[in-house]
């Protein structure tokens, strides 16, 4: 089973013109993503009047939505779920005490080549800034994603420290999303990690399978699975109704390459803050060959306030989780606290 997939993958037998063609199909779904509040409105058939006050210009985090998402919303619903993460609200303005910029404390872990160690045995890498969908409730939404781009000098001092430190055993590429990288960068940037022995494993923690299905090619999916190191990706979705046909279509790609498939989520106010969403998150991701890993609760990230969903409630959540689920579709509830080895479980079940 394994060698025919891998032969089928095997990018030298792959027609060159193939990979050629779905290459500048994600590059243009990517440019044609919706960045005017008007036009996502106008698609969706809704009146300003129905909705919460709009942000007039939300720059530089700004709206941005791949129309193939838009198109998994609801028309004409002011509270669609997959609506309320990308619509930019003038309440995101308002100052709230304990909400900040870098609630994870980014910055003191960067040592100015985008990798972030916080944890033992692994190394998070900001592989670039961008994304091709901007969340609100982004903890990263005011990280300086210009500056972000992860340049070749930066890239090599990333690699030689990571060579360097014997400890580390698992690089996470992040972001931004690392799948932004077109594959010749993302390629280079795998060649150079399977250089370095001590590595076992590849993180790509992206949540284009969900946004932007079209980037899960076969030529990215030839490169993950001839690679030497184990892979494991997480991708990011909230909501059931984000993994449509065609997610579910890129996350079978992934899975032939013989990745691990996992999803983090982020418990939102209004998106999925009840059990029936949860559970037909939890469902629908197994559906599509993914486990629930995280579900995290919000960074306090300036912006995301009206999204937060207090820890007694979330608690109670996972409580009735756990009572209809099997074990394997609970998320684990975290929170990261700057400073912690870990991050941090909130229901330990005595809640139970
Ligand atoms: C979240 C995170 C990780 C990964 O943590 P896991 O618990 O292994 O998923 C690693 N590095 C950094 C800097 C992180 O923020
Ligand atoms: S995909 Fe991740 S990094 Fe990008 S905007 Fe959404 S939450 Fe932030």
């Amino acid at each position: 089973m394994s060698s025919s997939i891998n032969r089928e993958l095997n990018p030298t037998i792959l027609p060159r013109s193939d990979s050629g063609c779905q290459t500048r199909d994600w590059k243009q779904a990517l440019r044609q993503a919706i960045t005017e509040t008007d036009d996502l409105l106008d698609a969706l058939g809704l009146d300003r009047d129905r909705l919460p006050p709009l942000d007039p210009d939300p720059r530089p985090f700004g709206l941005r939505v791949p129309r193939a998402f838009v198109a998994l919303m609801r028309p004409g619903d002011p509270d669609d779920p997959l609506l309320r993460q990308v619509l930019p609200l003038a309440r995101e303005r308002v100052v709230v005490p304990g909400f900040s910029a870098d609630p994870v404390d980014d910055a003191a872990a960067d040592q100015g080549d985008g990798l972030l160690m916080k944890y033992h045995g692994r190394a998070l890498l900001i592989a670039t800034g961008a994304c091709a969908l901007h969340c609100r409730h982004c903890f990263r939404r005011h990280y300086p994603h210009a500056a972000a781009e992860t340049g070749q000098t930066r890239l090599r001092a990333a690699l030689a420290r990571l060579a360097a430190d014997r400890s580390v055993n698992e690089v996470i590429l992040s972001g931004g999303d690392p799948l932004m990288l077109d594959d010749d960068r993302l390629d280079a940037l795998i060649d150079g990690l399977e250089a370095i022995g001590q590595l076992r494993r590849v993180r790509l923690h992206t949540r284009m399978p969900v946004v932007l299905p079209a980037r899960i090619t076969e030529a990215l999916c030839a490169r993950l699975a001839r690679g030497r190191l184990e892979t494991v990706v997480v991708i990011h979705a909230n909501h059931a109704n984000e993994l449509g046909e065609a997610a579910a279509a890129a996350l079978a790609r992934l899975r032939e390459t013989g990745a691990m498939l996992l999803n983090q989520a982020v418990l939102l106010r209004g998106v999925n803050d009840n059990v029936s969403a949860q559970c037909a998150l939890s469902e629908r991701l197994l559906g599509c060959g993914v486990l629930p890993y995280y579900l995290h609760q919000l960074d306090r990230v300036q912006g995301g306030a009206h999204f937060q969903v207090d820890d007694a409630e979330a608690r109670a959540l996972i409580a009735t989780l756990r009572a209809r689920l099997p074990g394997y579709l609970v998320p684990r509830l975290v929170r990261e606290r700057p400073g912690a080895v870990a991050k941090l479980p909130l229901a330990v079940g005595d809640e139970i």
